[in-house]
């Protein structure tokens, strides 16, 4: 059985997501970032998601759209998942544009996950273990840390531990509390479209 989220549930990780902006552009805004006239589209960066809820809830914005554009959209993403495992065959990095890109634009902004609404400013995270993890930003960013910022105290960061723990319950809670059974989940936003909805019916049944 395919899951698409509910409206409650979709209702959280959209509050969740707003807030995840509302943080990304309170660091944009002190750095003085803006994706404007950028030369570069992040969107061709090669990024594994993980998580069933956000792939669901991905589903639920691609379920509306007219069955012409999810065909157009279906058709890029095999496409996009042949490049991609052809350069990783070669041991390389792909560098291929998201099927859910049109003309620079994302068809399912509101949708997009975490990892498209975090990446640029500078961030970081405390991990479960205690363990620090600093990510200096886009290239576009890091110029304009090494121009403005001095001091690397000084240097303003997102802090995504408080988000991805959020985002950790809501899984829980997509999952009915059986993330710890569920396989995990390592996938292109590409093969989470050609996939369907996900499917966590049997993850009662895995030891
Ligand atoms: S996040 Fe950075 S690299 Fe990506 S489009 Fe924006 S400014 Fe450019
Ligand atoms: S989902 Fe949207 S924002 Fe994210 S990479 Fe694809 S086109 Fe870009």
């Amino acid at each position: 059985m395919k899951l698409l989220c509910g409206q409650e549930l979709a209702g959280q990780i959209s509050l969740l997501y707003h807030e995840m902006e509302t943080a990304y552009d309170r660091v944009a805004a002190q750095l003085g970032l803006t994706c404007e006239g950028c030369p570069d589209n992040c969107c061709d960066s090669f990024f594994l998601h993980h998580t069933y809820v956000e792939w669901s809830y991905l589903w639920r914005g691609f379920s509306e759209l007219p069955p012409d554009t999810q065909k157009k959209i279906l058709f890029r993403a095999e496409d996009y998942e042949q490049k991609c495992q052809t350069t990783l065959s070669a041991g390389e990095r792909p560098q291929v544009m998201c099927p859910l890109n049109e003309a620079g634009r994302c068809v399912l902004y509101k949708y997009r996950l975490m990892v498209c609404r975090t990446h640029g400013v500078p961030a970081a995270m405390t991990r479960p273990d205690g363990k620090r993890l600093q990510f200096p930003g886009c290239f576009r960013c890091q110029d304009i840390v090494k121009k403005n910022c001095a001091d690397v105290q000084q240097v303003p960061v997102m802090d995504r531990t408080g988000l991805l723990r959020q985002l950790v319950l809501l899984e829980q809670q997509f999952l009915s509390g059986r993330r710890h059974l569920a396989p995990r989940v390592k996938m292109t936003i590409a093969a989470m479209l050609m996939s369907g909805p996900p499917s966590v019916v049997d993850c009662s049944d895995r030891k």
